[in-house]
């Protein structure tokens, strides 16, 4: 018998009036698990008003009664994480142990939401005119939305729900329709929390639904992560509709390793953040730039790394699982055909690898390029996948160069021992997030995440000041209390005194 995934909106299950629904599959199995509903406008409507009538009450609870929530919800996610990586590994089919990292990662921005209080205080200037203060506050946008992409189905939702909630907002959230289980789990977490019903609501769907929230008037904002085409749509649609946009796009992250770097800790880096998640991770190192002088020791010391890597079904302790789906599986696997065409050297092939796991799973092993020419699409594409490609420059100024050329400014990393070059790095790079020997360099909760160039439209990153910022408006009053003092009729433009 088929299962079907709902929509969670008002704070029950909703199957919706759409009969239009899209399976989804046990990566690592090859299985179709469940159908996911695929919402109309309708049913996005219908979730849009359960959050608009959840508003005022939820605008209107003390800051007090609004952190105790989110603090219990914070709580309940980290009593209960387990749960939730299960159906993580299950859908995406992420390594379990990489799940939880996922989920912890999250559970900083939880953490951070639940100072709400603290970063919603405003400014006050008294007695700016003779008798007049004036002061600042910042108050909820309303109804936002959400739109996710497969790849992060639990943290990436969560850069931005616990801190729109703790502000005052209430959301819709369109999660992937890869992978949508664990947007249902969060809500219906909040829920028991004690969140009140309609604050946090999750419609399913495809373009249909983007569309209509993009459209919805109700909507105040849209916080999209994706690719960067459909990111660009998402920002010229949704500010064309007059909402507020961030538009997370994607990315092509380069490492360049120096020749005075730890070519071990290099090594290491390069296959963690290379392989981690199959490579489907916007912050993946897929370029490894690598000066002449140290190139051939360091692909030798990458290969032989790779080789001690399991392939295979997440819940069985691998290393790498398997791809979200077939069609995507077969399209990174068409990059080493194209690379081999443009005169790649392919050191390490990911098409015939022995895997922990069922046949029928999409399985793409670890992969390892060589010379790869920066014409080549295998430089140029994102392709989303295990697959690392080398190219060899002749010193710290190509490397530059080549990441600044680059459309995507997503995360990069420089790997030396030098403090002089790493620090010019820091300035010279045109890219939103910087690793000095660190390879992924994902802020922490504290500091805002986002691009620059194609991977982020809009001027607003995700989560930490900025995102406190993208949820709020801020409203300037000028006040004065009667004073006798102050009478009289004067129709000039005012002044202080
Ligand atoms: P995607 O762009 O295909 O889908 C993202 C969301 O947009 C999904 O909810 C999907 O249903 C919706 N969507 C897809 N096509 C649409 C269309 N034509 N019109 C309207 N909506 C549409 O991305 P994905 O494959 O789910 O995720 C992988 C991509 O996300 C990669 O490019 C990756 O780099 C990027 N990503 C970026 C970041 C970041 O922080 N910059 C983080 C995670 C993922």
């Amino acid at each position: 018998m088929t299962t079907y995934l709902n929509h969670f909106i008002g704070g029950t299950l909703v199957e919706g009036e759409s009969t239009r629904t899209s399976p989804v599959y046990d990566p690592a199995k090859g299985t179709v698990s469940k159908e996911v509903r695929l919402a109309s406008v309708g049913d996005v409507d219908t979730a849009v008003s359960a959050a608009a009538a959840a508003f005022p009450a939820w605008r209107d609870a003390s800051l007090a009664k609004r952190q105790s929530v989110i603090f219990t919800f914070r709580e309940l996610l980290n009593a209960r994480k387990s749960e939730l990586a299960e159906i993580l590994t299950s859908e995406h089919g992420k390594v379990l142990s990489d799940a939880a990292g996922e989920i912890a990662r999250g559970l900083e921005v939880v953490d951070f939401a639940t100072g709400m209080p603290h970063l919603l205080k405003g400014e006050y200037s008294e007695n700016v005119s003779t008798g007049v203060d004036v002061y600042s506050v910042k108050q909820p946008l309303g109804v936002v939305g959400i739109i996710s992409p497969f790849n992060f189905p639990a943290m990436v939702p969560l850069w931005f729900f616990p801190i729109a909630i703790a502000a005052g907002n209430t959301v819709v959230l369109k999660p992937s329709e890869k992978d949508p289980s664990a947007a249902n789990w969060l809500a219906e977490l909040f829920l028991e929390a004690g969140l009140p019903a309609g604050v946090f609501n999750v419609v399913h769907g495809d373009k249909e639904a983007v569309d209509a929230l993009l459209e919805h008037p109700v909507v105040q904002s849209i916080s999209f992560v994706g690719s960067t085409p459909i990111a660009k749509y998402i920002y010229e649609t949704a500010a064309h509709h007059g909402k507020r946009v961030q538009a997370l796009g994607g990315a092509k992250n380069h490492m360049l390793v120096l020749p005075d770097a730890d070519l071990d800790l290099a090594a290491d880096a390069a296959v963690n953040a290379g392989f981690g998640s199959a490579g489907e991770r916007c912050m993946a190192i897929s370029v490894l730039l690598a000066v002449d002088s140290v190139a051939d020791e360091l692909v030798s010391r990458i290969a032989q790394r790779m080789s001690t890597l399991k392939t295979g079904d997440g819940r069985r302790s691998c290393d790498m699982g398997p791809l979200i789906s077939k069609p995507h599986r077969d399209k990174v696997a068409s990059y080493l055909d194209v690379a081999e065409a443009d005169g790649a050297t392919v050191v390490v092939d990911g098409r015939a690898i022995e895997v922990d796991g069922d046949a029928d799973g999409f399985w793409f092993g670890p992969t390892l390029l060589d010379h790869v020419p920066l014409s080549s699409t295998v430089y140029t594409d994102e392709i989303f996948g295990p697959v690392l490609s080398v190219v060899r420059v002749s010193s710290y100024a190509e490397g530059l160069e080549i990441i600044n050329n680059s459309q995507y400014g997503n995360g990069t990393a420089i790997f030396t021992n030098d403090g002089g070059a790493a620090r010019r790095f820091q300035r010279e790079v045109t890219v939103g997030m910087v690793g000095i020997n660190v390879p992924i360099p994902v802020p922490v909760a504290y500091h805002s995440f986002g691009g620059w160039k194609n991977s982020l439209f809009g001027d607003s990153k995700a989560y930490g000041p900025q995102g406190v910022q993208f949820f709020t408006q801020e409203k300037a009053i000028t006040s004065r209390w009667l004073d006798p003092s102050h009478g009289g009729l004067n129709l000039g433009f005012p002044e202080h005194d």
